[in-house]
C-alpha cells in the first residue's frame, strides 16, 4: 500500500533529469502538406543477403537483431512495423516481453523514460475524477461499468483511478470489472501485484489472466488484446489509454515520381504485388523498409545524427526505400483523405508515417462505446480518454520515430530489444478511424495536457496535498516532500521546454450527443 506521503517522496530534483518519450529531441518535425525528405540509403535488388553472405560470422547487437537478420536473409527487408512489433513485443526478447535485463525496468530513474502517471499521483487521480464526471453525466448507471485501461505499464494510472474512484461509493459499486490490455507478461505480473497484492493468484482462462482487486474487491482480467474483452451492449465501457498509442508500429512511405515505361519487379518481401508499368511519369507511395547495415559499419560510415547518442553499437538495421510498390504501399496511403491530399499537393519527397494498429484500436473504442453493425448498441454510453502525444493541428505525423536508451535518444535500430521505439500519435487518424466505426460517437479534442488538467482542477488538488502533507509534519523531509509535489505536477502542464503540458495531448471519445455536452477538461462542466 502506498503511504500518504507516497511516490514523490524520492526527490524531486533527481526526477527532473527523467526523460519522458516525447521530449527526447528529434531531428525531424511534424508537418502535414510540407514536403518532407528523408536520406534513406536506395535499395539495391539483394543487399541483405549479399551482405548476410559477406560475413556469416557477422556478431549482431542482440539475440534478437540476428533473429531478425535471419528472416529477412530469408524474405527480403521487412516493413517497418513488423521491425517494430517484433521489437516491441516479440515473445522473446522483445523490449517489453523480456529483453530488459533482470533487476531493471523500462521506467522511471533506472529504466529508459518516465511517464506522467510515475511523475505524480494527481494524474491519475485526475483521470479517476474525469471518468466519475462522464459516469455521473451519463445518468449514473448502476451496474455494467468496466474500466478498461490499454498499455497499463507498473499499473500505476489504474491503482490511483481506482483510489480515487473508490471514493464514490455509488460508482464503485457500479464497476462489474476492470480489464487490463497488456502484452508484458512480466508487466502483467507487476499490475497484479500493484493492484491485487503480491500473494494473490492468477487463474487463466479462455478470456486471460484473472484475479481480484484490493479496492472494492472488483475482479480483474488481464487480457493481451482488447479483441479478447466481451463486447456486450449493457455495458458502460470506461477506457483509458496513456502512452499506448505512441507505442504502436507504424509503416512509413515516402512519395516519388516514377518515369514513364518502367517495368520494377516487387519487392523480394512481397511476392504477391503486381508489377509496376506505366506509360507517362507518375507519383506513387513507396514504402520504407529494414534492412541489414553493410558488415563493418560504424556511427561514422553510418552517419549517426547528432541528435542520437552514439554509445550504443553501430545500428544493425537501417531504413531502404523499396523500388516497387509493397503490399501495404498500394492501399495503406490510400485509406485517407488526408494522405491523398499530401500526395497531390505536396507530391515527390512528402513522407508520411501510418499505422494501422491505432486504427483498429479506436474502432474497437468506439464500437464498445457507440455500437456498430457488428456489435448494435441501442443506446450508446461509455467513454475513452486517449492521452499521447502528436500532433495536435491534424497534420500526419512523419518521420517522428524515435529510440530510447536510458533517458537518451539512440538509433532506432540499435541494439533491437534493449531499445524502446516509440512515434507520434496521429490524433486526427484516430478520430477519423472512431467516427467510420461508429455512428453512435462523437470527439473531443485534442486539447493539450496543460489546459486538460487545468480544468481538471490539477493546482487545487496538488494544493490539497501540499497542505495536508505540511499540516501534519514541518520537518525538512515534509518541506522536501511538499516541494517535490509542486514540480512534478507543474511539469505536467508546464508549456515551456521540458514541460508535458503542450506536447501531450488528450482526445476523448463520448457517446454521440450532437456536440451539446463538452466532457470536464475539454470546456465542458460537471453534470451532477
Ligand atoms: N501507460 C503506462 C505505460 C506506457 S508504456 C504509463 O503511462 O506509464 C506502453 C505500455 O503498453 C506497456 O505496458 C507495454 O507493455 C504495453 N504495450 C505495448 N505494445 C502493446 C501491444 N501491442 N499490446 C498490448 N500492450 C502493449
Amino acid at each position: 500500500m502506498r503511504s500518504a506521503l507516497p511516490r514523490a517522496l524520492g526527490s524531486a530534483a533527481s526526477r527532473g533529469f527523467w526523460q519522458s518519450r516525447a521530449f527526447v529531441p528529434r531531428v525531424w518535425q511534424s508537418s502535414s502538406l510540407k514536403a518532407t525528405t528523408l536520406s534513406v540509403r536506395s535499395l539495391s535488388s539483394t543487399p541483405c543477403l549479399r551482405s548476410l553472405d559477406d560475413d556469416p560470422d557477422r556478431k549482431w547487437s542482440t539475440p534478437l537483431a540476428k533473429q531478425l537478420a535471419d528472416a529477412i536473409s530469408a524474405t527480403g527487408p521487412v516493413p517497418l512495423a513488423s521491425f517494430m512489433r517484433m521489437c516491441l513485443t516479440a515473445d522473446i526478447g522483445g523490449y517489453y516481453t523480456g529483453a530488459i535485463e533482470e533487476g531493471r525496468d523500462q521506467f522511471g530513474l533506472k529504466g529508459d523514460f518516465v511517464t506522467s502517471p510515475e511523475i505524480s499521483q494527481v494524474f491519475g487521480e485526475l483521470i479517476g475524477i474525469w471518468f466519475v464526471t462522464e459516469w455521473m453525466a451519463q445518468g449514473k448507471q448502476s451496474q455494467g461499468v468496466e474500466l478498461i485501461e490499454v498499455g497499463p505499464g507498473r499499473g500505476t494510472l489504474m491503482d490511483d483511478m481506482l483510489r480515487t474512484i473508490q471514493k464514490f461509493g455509488p460508482m464503485a459499486n457500479s464497476i462489474d470489472a476492470v480489464y487490463m490490455v497488456e502484452a508484458s507478461p512480466q508487466l502483467r505480473e507487476v499490475q497484479k501485484t500493484l493492484l491485487c497484492g503480491a500473494d494473490a493468484t492468477m487463474t487463466e482462462s479462455k478470456v486471460g489472466w484473472h484475479s481480484v482487486c484490493k479496492y472494492m474487491s472488483v475482479p480483474i482480467v488481464w487480457t493481451d488484446t482488447v479483441k479478447s474483452i466481451p463486447n456486450a451492449s449493457e455495458k458502460m465501457p470506461f477506457i483509458v489509454a496513456h502512452e499506448f498509442f505512441d507505442a504502436l508500429p507504424i509503416h512509413t512511405f515516402q512519395c516519388v515520381e516514377v518515369p514513364a515505361t518502367q517495368d520494377i519487379k516487387p519487392s523480394p518481401s512481397d511476392l504477391s504485388s503486381p508489377s509496376t508499368r506505366t506509360n507517362q511519369p507518375t507519383v506513387q507511395w513507396r514504402e520504407m523498409l529494414v534492412s541489414p547495415t553493410p558488415p563493418g559499419s560504424t556511427h561514422d560510415t553510418l552517419r549517426t545524427p547528432p541528435s542520437q547518442s552514439r554509445d550504443t553499437p553501430p545500428p544493425d538495421f537501417q531504413l531502404t526505400l523499396a523500388q516497387a510498390n509493397t503490399r501495404h504501399s498500394l492501399y495503406l496511403p490510400e485509406s485517407s483523405p488526408r494522405y491523398r491530399a499530401i500526395k497531390s499537393q505536396v507530391g515527390p519527397g512528402a513522407l508520411i508515417e501510418v499505422c494501422p494498429d491505432a486504427a483498429l484500436y479506436a474502432s474497437d473504442f468506439a464500437a464498445r462505446i457507440g455500437g456498430s453493425a457488428q456489435y448494435p448498441k441501442p443506446q450508446p454510453k461509455g467513454a475513452a480518454l486517449i492521452l499521447d502525444y502528436g500532433p495536435g493541428d491534424g497534420t500526419v505525423p512523419t518521420n517522428s520515430l524515435r529510440g530510447i536508451r536510458r533517458h537518451r535518444r539512440v538509433s532506432p535500430f540499435a541494439e533491437p530489444g534493449l531499445t524502446d521505439l516509440s512515434a507520434d500519435v496521429d490524433f486526427a487518424g484516430i478520430a477519423e478511424s472512431a467516427v467510420r466505426a461508429s455512428e453512435g460517437i462523437e470527439v473531443h479534442g485534442p486539447v493539450d495536457q496543460g489546459t486538460f488538467l487545468d480544468l481538471m482542477g490539477i493546482r487545487e488538488r496538488a494544493e490539497m496535498l501540499i497542505k495536508a502533507a505540511t499540516a501534519s509534519a514541518t520537518t525538512d523531509e515534509a518541506k522536501q516532500y511538499a516541494a517535490n509535489i509542486e514540480k512534478a505536477w507543474k511539469r505536467l502542464v508546464d508549456r515551456g521546454p521540458g514541460g508535458m503540458g503542450k506536447v501531450y495531448k488528450a482526445l476523448a471519445v463520448l457517446p454521440e450527443n450532437e456536440g451539446r455536452r463538452k466532457p470536464v477538461g475539454f470546456g465542458g462542466d460537471v453534470v451532477a
